[in-house]
């Protein structure tokens, strides 16, 4: 007999060196990471206790190795049902009896494990809320012996938190049920306000709060606007060429574009979201973890409760709808301690996608909002990105400069003269009688020749065109950092630009705002002079395997109408002059004949000259190569 089995069989009361041993035996681990400890010595004096740890921190081992040592079984509490059998397997391998109860068991496989209960042959049952609170599992409960509930992603049982799950406020029944059972609340994201609402939901008492540092210095932070999709996703892939990777993405359809665009380069790459099936899902997230593929583009149904430790980058290629949501997902990367890079690619239709979505699923009123701006500061704001991830949930970091981010790495420069181009841009706000957004507004400071602004006469402001020395994309961000420090805000639907009494101050010069623009080198693609769109980056894939029309439209999920001006783009981009992969050749040649006809100035006259029998999209391929051909 091992001495784990002879102290595990002894009637004494557990203590912290049988569970050392535990852990030493099953895990093979010689020291505890930071606050295991302590959880630990809560979980053996049976007292109520939440442990907010990153992700990666090692939360389960403190109450796994515990529950080997204490008499009775721990119910595990978790809201992943598709991860249950996973974790179930990896204990069981290193020899600790375990089993999970859902939906996904035969009726003869329940009955095993409630077999195996009433027997007190387990030390972890793994249960969603769903299951444990029917009135059969909870009578069965009470008639066994209970080491401990254990609630995994606590944060589920909060509104306020990035993942609320309804089906978790049931769980402060098991209080009264279960009055002389401790209770064990575990999440990798909490701000302050997450926290007091899981002691309050969960009923815990008296509890030991124990705060891990949420700063991961081995993650460094990158934030970028969006201006290319794909090549800057590429980009980040080229630096980890066989290392593994996630990229988040918002859409389903996103998913699936990036995912197709990926493989048609040749990378190893997988696809996760909800509208898949369960199988599908869950065949490639075991691609995933056991490496058969490097790369899983997901939505945010991926990666709750994953433990792959060595994923070297995440990459979201658009924003996520929360810090908090960020810094979990990005904390998926480097959980091995070694470096790992997170690169979050935005666009201002980002924010606006999220509203949307939110006040559809009715969250808009949850905090949910508010969150949103959160991370619209974050993408915006010209400061370490490690500090403000830590601020947020209420901690500080010691160091000016963490040598991992961005901004700390130089990768920006301040603006001359951020006062002048601050009041610049204040005062167009004011002069639009603060009826605009961010994008109308950037584009009257640009000088833009837009029907909408000519027609409103926005041109004949004095604050027209006052930037036009920038693009507009520059004045974009630039607006966002005002909006970020404080100086405008955003208003109502339409999210229209209203000025602050800060921004009034820096009008009067009272006041100076930090401005600052991405260096000329930094965050760009050096292989690429002109910047494409994700999606017309995707169909420039599929056309250089020169792929037909119809088949892009199809995987793209967009009308033939739009890829057909996408392939018009890749004929001009790539200067092709052979029209044959597209159209066939006797329609090329009665074009080519109209072209000689009639001039290939304009489509209609081609489109008439050929009686309307050709579409528009097979002239568009013809003409383009002719122009191509003859230097147009
Ligand atoms: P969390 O649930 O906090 O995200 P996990 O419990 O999945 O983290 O642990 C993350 C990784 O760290 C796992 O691979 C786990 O085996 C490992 N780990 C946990 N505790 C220790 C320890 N004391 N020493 C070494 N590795 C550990």
């Amino acid at each position: 007999m091992t001495a784990v089995q002879t102290q595990l069989s002894s009637s004494a009361p557990a203590c912290l060196a049988d569970v050392r041993e535990v852990v030493r035996q099953r895990w093979g681990y010689n020291s505890f990471r930071p606050l295991q400890q302590e959880a630990i010595e809560s979980v053996l004096a049976g007292r109520d206790s939440l442990l907010v740890l990153p992700t990666g921190g090692g939360k389960s081992l403190c109450f796994q190795a515990p529950a080997c040592c204490l008499p009775g079984v721990a119910i595990v509490v978790s809201p992943l049902i598709a991860l249950m059998k996973d974790q179930v397997d990896a204990l069981t391998a290193n020899g600790v009896s375990a089993a999970f109860y859902n939906s996904t068991l035969s009726a003869a496989g329940r009955r095993r494990v409630v077999e195996d209960l009433r027997a007190d042959k387990l030390s972890l049952l793994y249960l969603a809320p769903e299951s444990l609170l029917t009135d059969q599992l909870l009578t069965l409960l009470a008639s066994i012996n209970i080491s401990m509930f254990a609630i995994d992603e606590a944060h589920c049982v909060s509104s306020w938190g990035h993942d609320f799950r309804p089906e978790y406020r049931g769980l402060k029944v098991l209080r009264q049920r279960f009055p002389g059972v401790a209770f064990h609340a575990y999440t990798a994201t909490a701000t302050e306000r997450v926290q007091q609402d899981i002691v309050a939901q969960l009923k815990l008492s008296d509890p030991e709060v124990l705060i891990g540092s949420y700063d991961r210095p081995n993650l460094s932070y990158q934030v970028a606007q969006r201006n290319n999709g794909l090549n800057q996703i590429l980009e980040v892939i080229g630096r980890h060429p066989s290392g593994s990777g996630i990229i988040y993405c918002i859409t389903r359809k996103d998913v699936e574009s990036t995912t197709a665009a990926l493989e048609a380069l040749g990378h190893r790459v997988v696809a996760y979201h909800a509208g898949m099936d369960e199988q599908a899902r869950r065949q490639n997230q075991e691609a995933f973890l056991t490496e058969e593929v490097e790369i899983m583009v997901a939505t945010v149904a991926f990666g709750m409760g994953i433990d792959k430790s060595n994923v070297r980058y995440v990459i979201h290629a658009a924003v996520p709808k929360s810090l908090e949501a960020y810094q979990q997902e990005s904390g998926r990367a480097g959980r091995d301690g070694l470096k790992a890079e997170c690169c979050l690619f935005y666009s201002g239709g980002d924010f606006a996608k999220w509203r949307i979505l939110m006040q559809k699923s009715g969250e808009g009123e949850s905090g949910e909002l508010a969150a949103l701006e959160g991370i619209e500061q974050f993408c915006s704001t010209p400061r370490c990105r490690h500090q403000l991830l830590v601020e947020h949930f209420g901690q500080a970091l010691d160091q000016a400069n963490c040598q991992a981010c961005d901004v700390c790495l130089g990768q920006f420069d301040e603006v001359d003269q951020p006062l002048i181009v601050a009041q610049k841009i204040l005062s167009c706000v004011a002069r639009l009688e603060q009826q605009y957004g961010a994008d109308y507004t950037s584009q009257v400071l640009a000088g833009s020749q837009e029907q909408r602004i000519l027609q409103k006469g926005h041109n004949r402001l004095s604050t027209y065109g006052l930037l036009s020395d920038h693009t507009r994309t520059t004045i974009r961000h630039w607006i966002d950092q005002l909006v970020a420090q404080g100086f405008a805000k955003r208003v109502g639907e339409y999210q229209q630009l209203h000025l602050t009494d800060l921004g009034w101050q820096v009008l009067k010069g009272e006041r100076t705002p930090v401005l600052n623009q991405a260096k000329p080198s930094a965050h760009a693609n050096p292989s690429n002079s002109k910047p494409l769109p994700a999606s017309t980056s995707a169909a420039f894939v599929y056309f250089a395997r020169q792929e037909s029309l119809d088949d892009v439209a199809a995987k793209l999920g967009r009308a033939k109408s739009t890829v057909g001006g996408y392939l018009e783009q890749f004929i001009r981009h790539e200067q092709i002059t052979d029209p044959t992969p597209w159209v066939e050749p006797a329609i090329i040649q009665r074009v080519q004949q109209a072209i000689a006809a009639v001039g290939n100035e304009r489509l209609k006259p081609i489109f008439d000259h050929l009686a309307g029998e050709v579409p528009y999209e097979l002239i568009r391929i013809v003409a383009s190569c002719r122009a191509n051909e003859v230097g147009e």
